[in-house]
């Protein structure tokens, strides 16, 4: 059997990545820098769309996580067509100060975000590292503000919340090394705690144009997705994994298939791709999570685990690769406004800590707004 499909995606019409990242702004390598990083890798999968899922806060290893992130994306949005992106909240400093905030609350910061032309939001505030860092409950009045606006207005979400199980439980090496590992409970919120934040977040704002990634980490417990799809019908799931996600999918084939046709309408493809001049480790994805759900075939999956396809019909595949985020979306991403980007940069380019990037920006936006 050939590694890879010879054409990526045989049946889909118009594929979209809708789950991308964007660490790093230059490989030093190769001297190539971000402005069209991703292209290659598009091409090669043969994806119409991509849509970026700005990361400016977090853990700062292994690029800066700070407001260039939303600069970068920007950047790329304006200079690679059929790109969407989704830009994410800022803190000064941790744990957020509201009174450190207050030109910058998180409502000015979404309307400066829209104002730009980002496509959406991402929030990482859920992931237990972020959270810790961060020091607010998602369901607190922190957030409440930002999250009824983006209600009001539709304003697509895409959110990582929570994190698989194991992280709190028996956390790998590499997981303790990325700070991923939660079972200190002096520290850390445990899942049961966060799954009732977002509980309380959607009874909240029933509406809110919300997709959880990574299956919301319920590929073992999935009628807990089940209660909350049944309930809130703007409410969406990517399948962009976590390995683990999958495994959990292999061990009940007709179930998750049954799933899958339920919620056919809801389900969003995506990778976690990120720029970097390797691609092989996206296109591995593209074609594992594509046979996955378009074929009967065994593959080799994640962690050395074998899985076998479940085979839907090809106009539930269409949707999951493609037509389910076009839906919430539409078919053109949004137009960079060169000079709300160029007053973004002046207000918050003091908080880029890489003083060579700042620059670069700087660069960047004489050139092109
Ligand atoms: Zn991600």
């Amino acid at each position: 059997m050939a590694k890879y499909l010879e054409i990526p995606f045989p049946t889909v019409e118009n594929p979209f990545d809708g789950h991308i990242h964007m660490h790093r702004w230059q490989y030093k390598e190769n001297n190539e820098t971000f402005i069209h990083g991703l292209e290659e890798y598009r091409r090669v999968c043969g994806l119409k769309y991509i849509a970026l899922a700005s990361l400016p806060s977090g853990n700062p290893i292994p690029a800066p996580r700070d407001v260039s992130n939303n600069i970068m994306c920007a950047f790329y949005k304006l200079l690679n067509e059929n790109t969407f992106a989704y830009g994410g909240f800022i803190y000064p400093s941790y744990p957020a100060n509201e009174a450190e905030m207050e030109n910058m609350s998180l409502v000015t910061q979404l309307d400066e975000l829209m104002e730009i032309g980002f496509d959406g939001i991402k929030m990482l505030e859920g992931k237990p590292n972020l959270y810790v860092r961060v020091g607010k409950k998602l369901d607190s009045s922190f957030f409440d503000g930002v999250l009824a606006k983006m209600e009001k207005q539709g304003t697509y979400i895409l959110m990582h919340a929570i994190d698989p199980e194991e992280f709190w439980s028996n956390p790998t090496e590499e997981n303790i090394k990325k700070g991923w590992c939660y079972g200190d409970k002096s520290k850390y919120p445990t899942s049961g705690e966060l799954y009732n934040q977002i509980d309380n977040i959607l009874a909240k704002h029933p509406n809110l144009n919300l997709c959880l990634a990574h299956f919301f980490f319920c590929s073992e417990k999935p009628e807990k997705l089940v209660k909350m799809l049944d309930t809130y019908k703007n409410l969406a799931i990517d399948i962009t994994p976590g390995g683990e996600m999958y495994i959990g999918f292999d061990k009940n084939p007709e179930y998750f298939k049954d799933f899958f046709t339920k919620y056919q309408d809801r389900i969003i493809f995506g990778t976690d791709m990120d720029y970097s001049p390797r691609i092989e480790g996206g296109i591995w994805l593209c074609d594992r999570q594509y046979r996955y759900f378009a074929t009967d075939e065994t593959l080799d999956s994640f962690d050395d685990h074998k899985i076998k396809g479940i085979k839907m019909d090809n106009e539930v595949v269409q949707k999951i690769f493609s037509d389910n985020l076009i839906k919430k979306l539409g078919d053109k991403p949004k137009e960079i406004n060169k000079e709300a980007l160029k007053r973004y940069i002046e207000k918050y380019k003091h908080l880029i800590e890489d003083k060579e990037l700042a620059k670069y920006i700087d660069q960047l936006a004489k050139e092109y707004l």
